[in-house]
């Protein structure tokens, strides 16, 4: 059990750009960030009004002045100080990652930036090169994956409790967007729009975070081959979809089903995956992310609660509430910024080997999730055909 003991040297100081008072997303990373103290929030250009982000920055405890008007001004001002930021968090619409992600490295900043990580995987790989060349991290948060019992699949895949892998069936929907986009927030118009959001929607928004979380549990697992079958029910949305469907076909012979969708109406279960081997099947849904579904063929069904002394000590090594009560999405969230954190803290102290066997979502991730995204529009545009994965 995680207790909140510090595990870094000393905490880190943290900026943010974007994630202020409107955005969607930036309280999940404020809260994950501060939970064990090791990250200071300590500057941030939180909006594009620049005077909302301002006085929503000092509202959280950050001196005004270090509310900047935007990223370059962060930059600018905080290198001139001797306790300048040192890692920033990006929660912007997904165009802007790149530019933000560069010039933060250039400065010698760490980064943490958000999902689907940039447009085109010559944009990671690039990213990549400047990251390494500098010394610095970039983590991305897919924030599912901090919860324990994710941890507990890949163990139990690891141990063989499952046997083969031959099934892997993966949901991600909701009903948000099942009518039009007249009166649609901004928050929905940039994610529909290929210039903000890039070659897909709901594929980026939220089949990442399955395809992310598959790796996790599955990491030897690679895809071969791959169908992807998109539409927009809206068409103002087109050429980008809010319904899609993706078959996948693994190197070890397992097939794979994963379903993306806003226009599922009335739906809010969220994410389902089900692994499936040839002894015996795990189920996980994070509507319920303290349970799971060991399902072994010929016996009664159990079901696994977190924090249990029966689970796996990878999975115990990361809970933070113990068995008797709720672990959520903001404990998860923690757990993936500690990981970065233990990253960055690795890397400043030059510590390589710990780096080699720490897992975190990286820049290989959000690399590996954006060629996903590659792959899935290439068969969509080639009318929903079988392509080699690439
Ligand atoms: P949003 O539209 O709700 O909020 C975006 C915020 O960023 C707004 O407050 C806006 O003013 C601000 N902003 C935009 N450009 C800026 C800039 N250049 N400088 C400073 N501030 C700027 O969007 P959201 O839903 O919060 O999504 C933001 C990002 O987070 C997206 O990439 C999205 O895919 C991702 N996201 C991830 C998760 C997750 O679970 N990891 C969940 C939701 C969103």
């Amino acid at each position: 059990m995680y207790n909140g003991e510090r595990l870094i040297e000393r905490p880190l100081r943290w900026g943010m750009v974007g994630g202020g008072r409107t955005g969607q997303v930036g309280y999940k990373h404020r809260t994950g960030a501060q939970r064990d103290g090791t990250y200071k929030l300590v500057c941030g250009a939180f909006d594009l009004d620049i005077n909302r982000g301002r006085e929503f920055g000092i509202n959280i405890g950050v001196d005004s002045d270090r509310c900047y008007d935007d990223y370059k001004a962060l930059i600018a001002g905080e290198a001139a100080r001797d306790d300048g930021v040192e890692v920033v968090s990006i929660a912007t619409p997904n165009f802007s990652h790149y530019e933000i992600t560069k010039a933060c490295l250039e400065a010698g900043l760490h980064v943490i930036c958000e999902k689907p990580l940039f447009f085109t995987v010559a944009e990671c790989e690039e990213i990549e090169a400047l990251a390494n060349r500098q010394g610095l991290i970039v983590g991305v948060t897919y924030g599912f994956t901090g919860h324990p019992l994710v941890r507990q699949m890949a163990a139990m895949v690891e141990r063989g409790l499952l046997g083969d892998i031959r099934i892997v069936d993966m949901q991600y929907t909701h009903g948000f967007n099942a009518g039009d986009d007249t009166n649609a927030p901004d928050a929905v118009r940039w994610r529909t729009n290929p210039k903000t959001a890039g070659p897909t929607f709901v594929l980026g928004d939220i089949g990442t975070h399955l395809y992310y979380l598959s790796e996790v549990v599955l990491p030897h697992l690679k895809i071969e081959k791959l169908l992807c079958d998109r539409k927009a029910f809206i068409p103002s949305r087109a050429p980008l979809e809010d319904h899609a469907t993706v078959l996948m076909h693994y190197d070890n012979g397992a097939r794979g089903r994963l379903w993306v969708s806003s226009v599922n109406a009335g739906n809010m279960g969220s994410q389902r995956y089900r692994f499936v081997g040839s002894k015996a099947s795990v189920e996980w849904s994070d509507s319920h992310p303290d349970q799971l579904s060991y399902d072994v063929q010929g016996e009664p069904n159990r079901i696994l609660h977190h924090g249990m002394p029966y689970l796996e000590p990878e999975s115990l090594a990361v809970d933070r509430m113990g068995g008797l009560h709720t672990e959520g999405l903001g404990d998860s969230w923690a757990n993936i910024y500690l990981w970065i954190a233990q990253a960055i803290d690795a890397k400043r102290r030059g510590d390589e080997a710990f780096l080699k066997t720490h897992r975190y979502p990286d820049i290989k991730a959000g690399t590996e999730g954006v060629r996903w995204l590659e792959n899935c529009v290439r068969s969509a545009d080639a009318g929903s055909a079988w392509i080699d994965f690439q």
